[in-house]
């Protein structure tokens, strides 16, 4: 099959992806889409994205293989570890690469929407780090949520702005963060937190992500030899650690890739995230995709236990990656994601996010053989959810 993975000029994988935005919108896509791919290809921007990957994020994340957990499921099961990075996830890798193409396209202005509060720390922090201006748009249902990450992007220096339409959530915050940048055109950059958004969007921040599939490569190379692993599980909310840890792989059929979604309480509960398995075609926040809609078109509101996989769409390369057959994507529950935590942090002392929880729990829908080699991203680290895990375990 000579599918391409790849998205074409226009920003299309297939049927999915595009830029399907407002007409004042688009100079500002074309000025991103005309200089993105010349500015971090090039010597300079690569040698300053590695070097704050290296020594301000703490790259290369190791790739440990957890030896109990391994001997739990009868086969070789490599962590590969995101939570040890700064600010407790995979987001850093992201963020450092769109500030790093914000500062040279000139923009002095950063604008970010948040959902759960960890893209918006993860953007906070590059500006800081920058001494540049820094406003996250927030629902304000969920700067009451999560207090915690609202207080950081503050002591950050961030003008946390709260969005009062709508269900007070992520897709209201996405539209004030689109209203602020057409009021602001030349001055601002919208930096995105996954995949997801008008072209260029997921494919730059699936190329800023594939620094993990990478690694990937060489430390299995270096572990065993073969640098290609039988599977690569990752969880999917937008889709950008998933897409990173793929990436690589994408031309390499023997590497089974496999998403984990949230089905919430369930798949036909009314409670769910699982855009793939629920969703239809249509448009979401610029790009065409598979999203939770009602009948006559309505986004319906997402729901899962973990605020990071809480979103009702899905990035464009993962509806392409599950149409074409290329990655498999399963659904995780609440309850078996709170299980594969309690499991990890049992067996190994790592306590996972919730998030990454729903890529371990999906080891179990998986008929592994003992001489397979199975890579799983633990996409950040469980300190943010300890309110939900406290709740939940009886920790009190
Ligand atoms: C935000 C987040 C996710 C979900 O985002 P993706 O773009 O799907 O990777 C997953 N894990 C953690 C720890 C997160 O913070």
């Amino acid at each position: 099959m000579s599918t391409s993975f790849q998205p074409d000029e226009r920003g299309f994988y297939g049927p999915f992806g595009g830029a399907y935005i407002p007409e004042m919108l688009i100079p500002n896509i074309e000025n991103l889409r005309n200089n993105y791919l010349r500015i971090i290809n090039s010597e300079s921007f690569r040698k300053d994205f590695k070097n704050l990957l290296e020594d301000y994020a703490g790259r290369p994340s190791p790739l440990y293989h957890a030896g109990r957990l391994s001997e739990h499921y009868g086969c070789n099961i490599w962590l590969k570890r995101e939570d040890l990075n700064h600010t407790g996830s995979h987001k850093i890798n992201n963020t450092i690469g769109q500030i790093l193409l914000a500062n040279e396209m000139g923009k002095k202005r950063i604008i970010a929407e948040t959902g759960a509060g960890q893209h918006g720390v993860a953007t906070a922090t590059v500006c800081a780090l920058m001494g540049l201006d820094c406003i996250v748009y927030m629902g304000e249902t969920d700067m009451e949520r999560q207090a915690p990450n609202v207080a950081r992007m503050k002591m950050l220096g961030a003008d946390v702005r709260p969005a009062m339409s709508g269900s007070r959530t992520l897709k209201d915050a996405t539209n004030e963060a689109l209203r602020d940048w057409i009021a602001n055109p030349l001055d601002t950059f919208y930096l995105i937190g996954s995949v997801v958004g008008p072209h260029p969007y997921p494919d730059l921040v699936a190329r800023l992500q594939s620094v993990i599939s990478g690694e990937i490569q060489w430390q299995m190379r270096n572990k065993t030899g073969n640098s290609n692993p039988d599977y690569v599980v990752a969880c999917v909310g937008g889709g950008s650690n998933a897409a990173g840890s793929f990436y690589h792989f994408l031309n390499e059929p023997d590497v089974k890739l496999i998403g984990a979604e949230a089905s919430g309480e369930g798949l036909t509960s009314g409670k769910t995230a699982a855009s793939i398995a629920m969703g239809e075609t249509g448009v979401i926040h610029g790009s065409m995709t598979y999203l939770m809609q009602t009948d006559d078109g309505q986004i319906t509101e997402p729901y899962s236990i973990s605020a990071g996989l809480d979103y009702p769409g899905i990035g464009p390369l993962h509806s392409w990656l599950s149409k074409t057959g290329r990655a498999k994507y399963l659904s995780v529950t609440d309850q078996e994601a709170l299980d594969a935590a309690l499991l990890l942090t049992r067996k190994e002392g790592i306590i996972p996010a919730l998030e990454s929880a729903h890529a371990l729990a999906a080891l179990d829908q998986l008929e592994l053989k003992s001489e397979e080699n199975v890579v799983v991203t633990v996409s950040g680290r469980g300190d943010k959810d300890m309110k939900t895990y406290m709740e939940r375990f009886n920790l009190k």
